[in-house]
């Protein structure tokens, strides 16, 4: 059963009604560019073919209702309780968190029934959780008819997700959903948020999910933005892309200035993917070289994801790099036999009595739209 399908089932049973409105929101993967948005650098994300999809119909009565085919029962509100509550908890803070924010705003909203259903893997690094707040933000603009441009939205689900939804987020993930083009990356610059659509001559990546998550993972992130801040302000710089690397060479230790290296790196290797991709050029060795440089300079990478590396680029693969904030997650795999890889870290993995990494396969067409 198709994402559509398995939604008007949901709204059947449950609203015992069809949705008015139905809005699919494209997870994401960043191709190149990691740790670089707090930093005032570039990266190169482009929105995939999973979805998380959102249907909304009105109600007269001010209450909202909410329901996800991942989640556990309905949960309801009132408009006016909604006023009077600070953030919520559960799942549910994160599509309230969109109401709360745009009511702050003066937007008119009224009670509705929200449902959603979903082919992204949530908690997997592919950003469900911004798939699901620009899915409900767009819902509400259509169903209350009121206009947002794309960068105002990204500033909404943005402020729900880090106000209300209690995750100090970047605009890496919002802005890649929002503004990504079908078979196009989004070229970020997080100095400004500019941005800049290319053309990807691939139509799939493999994502290859560790299953692995090391206890130092959050604290881990915390961190390295601290460090690229010391740096920065040693440096006396207001972002750490705009440092030199000789002068982080003569003023800091090594620490940070490996923590530099990476990010002045980093940034350069987007560019150069940027040029790659227009020239249709492959672009793997880049992938590769990024992996190493979070590997061995940034350090946020670990056994399991450099295994993976090792084994795709042995399984032929132009390029693989860990993906996201490290110490765990996924591997994007650039081309190669990603079923002979699939097999061959099966074996390795379970040598290591840890489970198979499990393998997805998403193409680049994703867009925000809406489909009803
Ligand atoms: P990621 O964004 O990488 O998938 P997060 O931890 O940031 O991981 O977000 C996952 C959270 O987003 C889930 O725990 C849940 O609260 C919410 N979420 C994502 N997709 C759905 C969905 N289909 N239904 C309900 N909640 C969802
Ligand atoms: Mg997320």
């Amino acid at each position: 059963m198709n994402l559509t399908s398995v939604l008007g089932k949901l709204f059947d049973e449950n609203f015992n009604r069809s949705a008015e409105v139905i809005i699919r929101s494209p997870g994401r993967v960043n191709l190149i560019g990691e740790h670089t948005d707090y930093n005032g650098g570039l990266s190169l994300p482009f929105a995939i073919d999973r979805y998380v999809m959102v249907g909304i119909s009105r109600r007269v009565d001010g209450q909202i209702r909410l329901l996800s085919n991942d989640q556990n029962g309905i949960f309801e509100i009132s408009i006016e309780d909604l006023l009077k509550s600070p953030a919520l908890g559960g799942w549910v803070r994160y599509p309230l968190g969109v109401f709360q924010t745009l009511i702050a705003r003066g937007l008119p909203l009224g009670g509705c029934d929200v449902g959603v259903v979903s082919d992204l893997p949530m908690g997997a690094g592919l950003s469900s959780s911004a798939a699901l707040l620009a899915g409900v933000g767009l819902a509400l603009m259509e169903s209350f008819g009121f206009e947002l441009s794309k960068s105002e939205l990204v500033e909404v689900i943005h402020f729900a997700e880090s106000h209300y939804g209690g995750s100090p987020v970047g605009y890496l993930d919002q802005m890649a959903i929002v503004q990504s083009k079908a078979n196009h990356a989004l070229r970020i610059d997080f100095s400004d948020k500019s941005t800049l659509d290319v053309g990807l001559p691939f139509g799939e990546v493999a994502i290859f999910d560790s299953r692995v998550k090391h206890s130092i993972s959050a604290g881990g992130y915390g961190l390295r933005r601290r460090e690229c801040e010391e740096a920065a302000q040693r440096l006396g710089v207001a972002s750490l892309s705009l440092a030199s690397l000789s002068d982080a060479y003569d003023k800091l230790d090594d620490l940070h200035y490996r923590r530099t290296r990476h990010v002045l790196n980093e940034n350069s290797r987007v560019s150069r993917v940027v040029d790659s991709l227009r020239k249709g050029l492959d672009v793997g060795i880049y992938l590769t070289a990024s992996h190493a440089s979070l590997r061995d300079d940034f350090e946020v990478s670990c056994k399991e994801l450099d295994l993976i590396v090792d084994e795709a680029l042995h399984f032929g693969a132009s390029g693989a790099r860990m993906v996201g904030g490290g110490f765990g997650g996924s591997v994007l795999v650039l081309g190669g036999d990603w079923e002979a890889l699939s097999r061959s870290l099966e074996v390795k993995f379970n040598a290591m009595s840890l489970v198979e990494p499990k393998v997805l396969i998403v193409s680049t067409t994703g867009t925000l739209q809406r489909v009803a």
